[in-house]
């Protein structure tokens, strides 16, 4: 397995916070991208999840809390 290199994570969708390892987000297709996010959040069962349900993330994946 390579390194793995926790200073870059990826970007964040602006829209849905999705973290995207492309250039546009998965779910919303959107290049509105941001690579200045903090809180990490890994989001397995949106239906059972206060935080998924507050932040109307609707599919399991991984999510930052904070975009700028
Ligand atoms: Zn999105």
């Amino acid at each position: 397995m390579p390194p793995m290199n926790k200073k870059k994570q990826g970007k964040v969708c602006r829209d849905c916070h999705r973290v995207v390892e492309g250039e546009n987000c998965v779910i919303c297709g959107t290049t509105n991208l941001s690579d200045d996010w903090s809180g990490y959040l890994v989001i397995i069962d949106p239906e059972n999840s206060d935080v998924a349900k507050r932040m109307n993330i609707k599919l399991p994946g991984r999510y930052a809390l904070k975009v700028r």
